[in-house]
């Protein structure tokens, strides 16, 4: 039996779904396997990290998290136990003692609920033991090494085959090759190197002066002292971690008052923080799920077939299957929201009958209020920041008011819910070239980040904590909407100001804290492994027409395509990389559903079962290869 060798570059949840389906594949037709895994840290957790403190959570519920395919939605069944997040923890031993989490066993503290969202420590702990799980019971006929280091290259050899090489200068020559290489980090731009060049030219006049780019991991949060007055720039998921950080994680505590309502004690060790974005407006919170595992709203009118019938319009009228995100998609969408909305509503008085979804025509006022829920800020103007101050923590109450009821209870949530529900859709429409390419920018630039805001926001205890470390004056609100970040050489300072209808207010601080992922851009990324595959061809960005979304390119089956358009015969890349041909990679697997992250994972490894089946002698995969690395360095040149 021939041996093949297997590199996956990048140990993370995405490598781990890989290997997990690799691993099935060569447990059930007993392939002959050396799978050489680089990965500078431990293998499983990716960013993820054992280490990171308890109050730092998922942002989703635990029981709705699991690495492992659903039953039936792929050919080779896993070789391990397959429990989700929360089953693991309860196994191995996890219980509740007020917001902490502890092995104790049977007894003390309470039961992990299916409700929960658990620290973020323990998911890296179940991806991590995933992994080991897996590893132990690999079949005799594959080998398995770690290596602990980073890929810093990959290179086409002229047997087909490809080298992976490693930052210590030892090369690993594979027959194929999966890039799971996950988050990464762009170089500094102008405005970055200008924030930064500032508070090291004011360093004397002004100590506490920083620009904090990265703000993972949040260790690097310890140095921001007590006295300093630090922005946080991002109000999204990110934020709430350098919160709890700052906070919690300085010794504060969080007490409940008896009415439901969250108090916080200073422990004095915090700084003055401040929060500030393009809207300045914290995402929603999630409503309480009452869906269950795997309940989801069944879609009417967003629905595969719907988007197919459009594209074949499209092909008939106009010549192309891009469809136009706002025009074509989006009434679609919000039809689907204002139905769920109204029959929420309908169904919750007594009575009450859901309207029949044949017949139902969002009128005019459903349309104002899904745009509401969309763009809460749309058309409103602030006279002073006092005025909207207020109506910063109004919307906070209303909303935390709203998801207590439930994303089935609550109109509003329930309504919110259904973009987390048709989201295979939405990545079906918007995928490899769905949307033409002004569309595919105006829905990144406008409806992905209304999206992500309105029905992917924190657990709903985040968003109360928001309102008592307001309430304790911890964090003050001194801007709005379109707030602009200005350095003052004087007084040594960054200065946030905001133009309110009765006149400009600003504001000075010390420390900017970005609060935001960077998102995958090849030609930016600071990563060497991703300069050296694209300086030598073998990758390229991925470009829907003019637009350069972010990613790199693939075919349909991932596998990257080189400078010339062609793909490589034995790499294949998922996840983050391809965010940009691909839609909404980041999110992880869900117990029971048909989820992306497995069955991309799934399609790469049957294809490479494929071509070990096909695999040409070597004299003849030498002669392809050589054409094909001649093309490719003409390309590249
Ligand atoms: C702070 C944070 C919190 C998140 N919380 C959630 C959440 O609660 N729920 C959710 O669904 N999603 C969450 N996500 C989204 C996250 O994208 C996924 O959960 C998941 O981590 C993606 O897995 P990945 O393997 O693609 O990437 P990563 O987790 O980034 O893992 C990539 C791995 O590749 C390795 N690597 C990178 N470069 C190289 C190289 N050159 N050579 C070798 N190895 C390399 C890294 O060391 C890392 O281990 C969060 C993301 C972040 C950043």
């Amino acid at each position: 039996m021939k041996r093949y060798s297997v590199t996956i570059i990048g140990m993370g949840p995405r490598g781990l779904s890989v290997f997990e389906r690799i691993a099935a594949v060569a447990g059930s037709r007993r392939l002959a396997l050396d799978i050489n895994v680089v990965e500078p840290g431990d293998c499983g957790p990716g960013v993820h990290s054992v280490r990171q403190p308890q109050h730092l959570l998922i942002n989703t519920i635990a029981s709705q998290v699991t690495l492992f395919p659903a039953p039936g939605a792929v050919q080779y069944p896993p070789l391990c136990a397959t429990p989700s997040l929360t089953a693991w923890a309860r196994q191995a031993g996890y219980r509740r003692v007020g917001e902490r989490y502890y092995r104790l066993g049977e007894h003390g503290g309470a039961d992990i609920t299916e409700a929960d969202y658990l620290p973020r420590c323990l998911l890296g702990e179940y991806l991590a033991w995933a992994y080991r799980q897996i590893a132990a019971l690999l079949p005799s006929c594959v080998n398995l090494n770690h290596h602990r280091q980073r890929a810093v290259d990959l290179l086409p050899l002229a047997d087909g085959r490809y080298a992976v090489e490693l930052e210590t200068g030892y090369q690993l020559d594979s027959d194929f090759v999966f890039l799971t290489t996950g988050h990464g980090r762009n170089v500094p731009d102008e405005l970055d190197a200008r924030l930064a060049d500032f508070a090291r030219a004011h360093a004397r006049s002004n100590s506490r002066l920083a620009f904090v780019r990265h703000a993972y991991p949040l260790e690097r949060l310890a140095r921001i002292g007590a006295g300093a007055r630090v922005a946080i720039q991002g109000l999204g998921l990110s934020a709430h971690d350098i919160i709890a950080e700052l906070t919690v994680g300085r010794g504060g505590a969080f007490v409940e008052d008896g009415q439901g309502n969250l108090r916080y004690q200073r422990s004095g060790a915090e700084p003055q923080l401040t929060l500030c974005s393009r809207n300045c407006l914290p995402a929603a919170a999630r409503g309480v799920n009452q869906k269950g595992l795997d309940g989801r709203h069944q879609p009417h009118y967003f629905t595969p077939a719907a988007v197919d019938a459009l594209r074949r319009m499209a092909l008939a009228g106009r010549g192309s299957r891009q469809l136009d995100f706002e025009r074509e998609l989006l009434p679609l969408l919000k039809r689907e929201m204002a139905w769920v909305y109204r029959s929420t509503l309908a169904t919750a008085t007594p009575g009450g009958v859901a309207p029949d979804p044949a017949g139902f025509v969002p009128t005019a006022e459903d349309d104002v209020l899904i745009d509401q829920l969309l763009f809460p800020l749309r058309g409103r103007r602030f006279a002073t920041l006092e005025a909207f101050r207020q109506y910063f923590t109004d919307w906070l109450r209303d909303d935390l008011a709203e998801a207590r009821l439930g994303n089935v209870g609550s109109a509003t949530k329930a309504a919110t819910d259904v973009l987390r529900d048709v989201r295979a859709t939405l990545q079906a429409a918007v995928e490899h070239g769905g949307l033409t390419p002004a569309s595919h920018r105006n829905f990144l630039a406008v409806y992905h980040a209304a999206i992500n805001r309105s029905a992917f926001g924190p657990p709903l205890r985040r968003n109360q904590e928001l309102l008592a470390l307001l309430d304790a004056g911890v964090i003050e609100i001194v801007s709005g909407p379109r707030s602009r970040i200005d350095m003052d050489g004087q007084a040594a300072s960054y200065v946030l100001s905001t133009g309110f209808g009765d006149g400009a207010v600003a504001h000075a601080f010390d420390v900017l804290v970005v609060a935001r992922l960077d998102g995958f851009f090849p030609e930016t990324d600071d990563s060497l492994l991703i300069r050296n595959v694209l300086k030598r061809g073998l990758v390229r960005p991925y470009c829907n027409g003019d637009f350069h979304p972010g990613g790199i390119d693939i075919d349909a089956g991932g596998r990257p395509l080189d400078a010339r358009g062609q793909p490589s015969g034995g790499l294949w890349a998922l996840g983050y990389l391809v965010e940009g041909a691909h839609y909404y990679t980041h999110a992880l697997p869900r117990p029971q559903l048909r989820s992306r992250q497995v069955l991309d994972a799934d399609r790469c490894v049957h294809a490479m079962c494929a071509q070990m089946d096909e695999l040409p002698r070597p004299a003849a995969r030498r002669a392809a290869a050589d054409t094909a690395a001649t093309a490719l360095q003409q390309a590249a040149l």
